[in-house]
């Protein structure tokens, strides 16, 4: 439960973070960790949470992250850096995953641990010039021998893997969905861009070329929304949906980056200058096949899923 509110601030909504938190069916955090932050996370006394799996070297494969936890009296001492990680330089407190077994050990050595925002050692990296979603802040973090307790540790010492997988799978409901909100608007716009254009004497939505176009838009995203639907509705009610999450994931992050270039196209050169939304469209909605495991990634879910 505690995971799912992280995790949901760091995709940058704190109120579906309280969503999560409120209906989630697994819980990580200890009653103690629930009380200290949930509260906080959902009334905005922090102004974000973050979720830092992601490492200079780690991305689509975190069994091979370099961010140590070395046992110490009373906790564990954090060395490494995280990068990417969204809000994290607002963040009051950070899902921070890092090395508790052997070198080697893959993802079998991994922890899991909460980090306080300001705590000693941790530095903040400059904000990323992102090519979209730029009111988003992204960071890299570095832990300088960042000290927690032993009751900031999520779940067991080298049990981090599972819940970040587990963290993911719902995350990836959440990008999916973010993916369908960002076609949703550009077909909107396109739409009403196409009545109001007119060329050769006629409205270019008379053309069947554009018609088509917007065709397929609102068939592709009709199809996401029942894929991101499906997966929502297994998660509600408690059974597996790691597939599906995946399934509506791929789909709708790659519909969505067909749909935005389209309507981008039905938008002609006006597409092209800021006065007009779509251009952010097509910024916004590029990253959404990359994060939460990349389009590759998802295939390879789904292909182990259909080959078990
Ligand atoms: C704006 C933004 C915000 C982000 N926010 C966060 C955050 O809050 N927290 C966090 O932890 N991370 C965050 N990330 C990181 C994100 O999750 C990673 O970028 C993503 O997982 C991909 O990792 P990578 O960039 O290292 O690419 P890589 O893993 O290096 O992949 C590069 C390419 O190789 C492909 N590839 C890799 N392995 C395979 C394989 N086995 N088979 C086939 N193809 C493969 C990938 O699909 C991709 O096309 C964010 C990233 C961005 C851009």
């Amino acid at each position: 439960m505690l995971l799912g509110v992280l995790l949901g601030v760091a995709l940058c909504l704190a109120g579906l973070a309280a969503a999560r938190t409120l209906r989630g069916r697994r819980v990580f955090g200890t009653p103690a960790q629930r009380e200290r932050h949930v509260p906080k996370l959902a009334s905005g006394a922090y102004a974000a949470g973050s979720f830092a799996l992601s490492e200079p070297e780690a991305g689509s494969d975190p069994g091979g992250m370099r961010t140590v936890a070395t046992r110490v009296d009373g906790g564990w001492r954090l060395r490494g850096q995280k990068m990417w990680i969204t809000s994290g330089a607002h963040a009051g407190v950070i899902v921070v995953w890092a090395r508790t077994g052997e070198a080697g050990s893959g993802t079998r050595g991994i922890g899991c641990f909460l980090v306080e925002g300001g705590a000693e050692g941790l530095k903040v990296g400059k904000a990323e010039e992102k090519m979209g979603l730029r009111a988003s802040n992204t960071v890299a973090l570095d832990f300088d021998d960042v000290f927690v307790g032993d009751d900031a540790a999520l779940g067991e010492p080298n049990g981090g893997f599972r819940i970040a997988m587990m963290a993911l799978d719902g995350g990836r409901i959440g990008i999916a969905s973010q993916a369908i909100g960002i076609a949703t608007a550009a077909l909107e716009e396109a739409v009403a861009y196409a009545k109001d254009r007119k060329q050769f004497g006629k409205s270019i939505g008379d053309y069947q070329a554009i018609q088509w176009m917007l065709a397929d838009c609102k068939t592709e995203l009709e199809a996401a929304r029942l894929l991101a639907l499906r997966a929502a509705w297994l998660k509600e009610s408690g059974r597996p949906f790691s597939q599906e999450a995946a399934m509506a994931k791929l789909w709708a992050t790659e519909a969505a980056n067909r749909i935005c270039a389209r309507c981008f196209q039905v938008h002609g050169g006006y597409g092209y200058v800021k006065e007009f939304p779509i251009e952010r469209h097509l910024r916004d909605v590029r990253v959404t096949t990359i994060y939460e495991g990349t389009s590759e990634i998802q295939r390879i879910v789904i292909a182990r899923g259909a080959l078990r």
